[in-house]
């Protein structure tokens, strides 16, 4: 069979819910071997569109074809034996089992002989070998860390010849280098013909490992271009709010906030020249290590005098303080750069 150049084509897709128009005559096209951002504000429709692609939502109407056939699948497992598999955020391995019970969940149908079985385990086995060698195929998944969860399911995506794995948020859960192990997976995944859906909120993961990124908006299809033509951050979330203002973006200042604690240069043996202030209504949460801070780290740039310390708080009428150490850096702290997820509040 001749490969068509759009693995996927949505055609005038539209999803209704009582009273809200989730999906609004969408049409776009995926690429073949490419990875395909998806991008909107919450709500924007991104997670119906998925659910829609994954069989777990029916369309109201639309069309969807996949690899130049109509593409109609009633439930997520027809999907996945059409070929799109799906990385949800709530991974789907099973942590009592082993990392073998968990490639072959799924596969108890009479339609696959003992021998044929066999097989894909072997391929999935070896599929996930080659990704992470560590991982052992009997090794119980809960000792797994979520970046080698998810490779489990990218393997068993992988060895069902998935034509398209859709990844919902992968890097919500993982570590900084485990997003950069994570990253180096799907450029792998291209040269084995599979396309990946990658949705994130994080702008910068999708300049640095998207090919072509897609914006929805109030459940309506803005634009789907090439990453290498998008100008910048600010030209995609013009994209995504529909107008050039990073101030209506970012959460209000905390200047008209009422402050409700000013920590001015305190140390003891512990903290090191904290400075910092409450304001009303914030929830700060904050960053940096006790011991020495890692080469690496981002803490020294983003909040030079809250080096040593990590603290929780949260205030509305009255405030509360916790200070515990900090394992490793904060998803606020590691998502500063995003205007809309600094400040989770
Ligand atoms: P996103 O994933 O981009 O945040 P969603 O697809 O979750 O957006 O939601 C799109 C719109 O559809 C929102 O207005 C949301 O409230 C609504 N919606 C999503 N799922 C349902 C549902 N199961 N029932 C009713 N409304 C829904
Ligand atoms: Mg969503």
């Amino acid at each position: 069979m001749e490969l068509t150049e759009n693995v996927l084509e949505i055609r005038d897709l539209v999803k209704d819910f009582p009273g809200v128009r989730a999906v609004n005559n969408v049409s776009f096209d995926i690429k073949r071997n490419t990875v395909h951002c998806l991008v909107g504000e919450n709500g924007a429709g991104k997670s119906t569109l998925i659910k829609i692609l994954t069989g777990a939502y029916t369309r109201t109407s639309g069309k969807i074809l996949l690899n130049g056939e109509e593409y109609n699948p009633h439930n997520p497992r027809e999907a996945g034996q059409k070929g799109i598999s799906t990385l949800f955020q709530e991974l789907n391995v099973v942590d009592q089992l082993t990392v073998a019970d968990n490639l072959t969940l799924g596969m108890e149908d009479t339609t696959f002989g003992f021998l044929r079985k066999t097989d894909k385990i072997n391929k999935m086995v070896s599929v996930m070998n080659s990704i992470e060698p560590s991982i052992h195929p009997q090794q119980q998944v809960s000792t797994l860390s979520v970046a080698k969860k998810q490779i489990v399911e990218i393997a068993k995506a992988v060895a069902t010849e998935s034509d398209i794995i859709i990844m919902d948020e992968p890097t919500a859960a993982i570590s900084e280098s485990e997003i950069k192990r994570l990253f180096t997976i799907i450029q792998g995944l291209r040269e084995q013909n599979v396309t990946v859906i990658y949705i994130s909120h994080r702008l910068d993961e999708i300049f640095e490992i998207g090919d072509y990124v897609t914006v929805l908006r109030d459940g309506r299809h803005i634009d789907t271009k090439p990453l290498a033509e998008v100008k910048d951050r600010a030209e995609l979330i013009k994209m995504m709010i529909g107008k050039t203002v990073f101030e209506q973006y970012t959460p209000k200042e905390d200047a008209d906030r009422d402050v409700l604690l000013q920590v001015h240069h305190l140390s003891n043996h512990k903290l090191n020249d904290i400075s910092f202030d409450v304001h009303a209504g914030r929830l700060p949460v904050s960053t940096a290590w006790w011991g020495p801070v890692r080469p690496n780290s981002p803490a020294p740039s983003m909040a030079p005098t809250l080096t040593k310390a990590r603290f929780a708080l949260r205030t509305r009428s009255s405030s509360l303080l916790l200070i515990r150490p900090l394992r490793r850096a904060s998803p606020w702290y590691r998502r500063k750069e995003d205007p809309r997820v600094c400040s989770p509040f």
